[in-house]
């Protein structure tokens, strides 16, 4: 189920709803039962469905509810700020400052877009004002520098890489060396994926966060990930403890309910979702326009 038909189906459920003749509690209880099932099928995680439920229901306690009120009103605002609640992490993302260096990690799995948002989120700074730059410490993977090295020179963002070393913790302490001695504001570190969550994966992410002491931590999450993303955010969140996320391919046929679980599990801000194979393809997340957008 794309993020479009969720929405749909809610603001299909909340219509019913509050145009049928007779709001009682009964009827209530019915839509609050086919938003939980439509989140449910778009893999967000059942704990948080089930707070959620309970949370609808409380804000709207039929039994207290002078007759005079506005229960239309009152159920789809209802509605609303629970769903913002599901994406909104309560923590400040990040923000980096001018006028000094700040080195951002990326890590994530193998094919999640790490490397392609990697010179999207530095293009982004770049276009805002940031001395930007790359460093490839992803020595796993054949043709990784050569991905991020095209990208980079299609970019025109200066980056460092090396095609020999085996040593990827060296390779970015090294990246990172250089391009802090010639004042860049925004160093942009990608590393190795993988296939799964492997231990050597894990070894080499703490590996290189204690190379490079990044001020920040990002975690790529693939958008078409569905259940899986909540176990998957949270074995990243124990290793490598980021502090924010970017959901890729929300431009698919992805649900949503995957990226929504992640943000619940680790309490961390998705910062930016990627839109695109393109570039220019990224945009700011924020909760309440996403929750807007989804119920169209
Ligand atoms: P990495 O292995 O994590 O570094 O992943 P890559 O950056 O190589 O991306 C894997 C594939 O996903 C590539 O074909 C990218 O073009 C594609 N990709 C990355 N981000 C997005 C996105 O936001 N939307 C779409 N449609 N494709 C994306």
């Amino acid at each position: 189920m794309v993020l479009q038909d969720l929405g749909r189906r809610i603001n299909a459920a909340v219509s019913d709803l509050t145009r049928s003749q007779n709001l009682d509690e009964k009827a209530f209880d019915g839509m609050v039962k086919e938003i939980c099932n439509a989140l449910l099928e778009a893999d967000v995680n059942v704990k948080l469905v089930s707070t959620l439920r309970k949370s609808i229901k409380a804000t709207v306690n039929f039994k207290d509810l002078p007759p005079a009120v506005n229960k239309k009103r009152l159920i789809q605002k209802a509605v609303f700020d629970e769903l913002v609640k599901l994406v909104d992490p309560h923590a400040e993302p990040f923000k980096p400052k001018k006028g000094k260096p700040n080195v951002i990690m990326f890590v994530g799995l193998q094919g999640s877009g790490k490397t392609t948002t990697c010179t999207k989120l530095a293009r982004h700074y770049q276009t805002r004002g940031f001395k930007s730059c790359l460093v490839c410490a992803d020595t796993f993977r054949a043709g990784a520098f050569d991905q991020l090295k095209q990208n980079a020179t299609k970019a025109k963002i200066p980056y460092f890489g090396s095609l020999t070393s085996t040593d990827p913790a060296l390779v970015a302490a090294e990246g990172v060396a250089k391009f802090k001695k010639e004042h860049f504001e925004i160093i942009v570190v990608d590393t190795s994926g993988r296939h799964r969550q492997e231990k050597d994966l894990f070894d080499e992410m703490t590996q290189i966060q204690r190379a490079i002491a990044p001020d920040q931590t990002i975690m790529v999450l693939d958008a078409t990930i569905g259940q899986q993303a909540e176990a998957q955010s949270k074995a990243f969140k124990e290793t490598a403890d980021f502090g924010s996320i970017i959901i890729t391919k929300t431009d698919g046929h992805a649900s949503g309910g995957g990226a929504i679980s992640a943000v619940a599990a680790t309490h961390t801000p998705i910062v930016f979702v990627g839109t695109g194979e393109h570039m220019l393809d990224l945009e700011r997340f924020q909760p309440q326009p996403f929750v807007s957008k989804m119920l169209g």
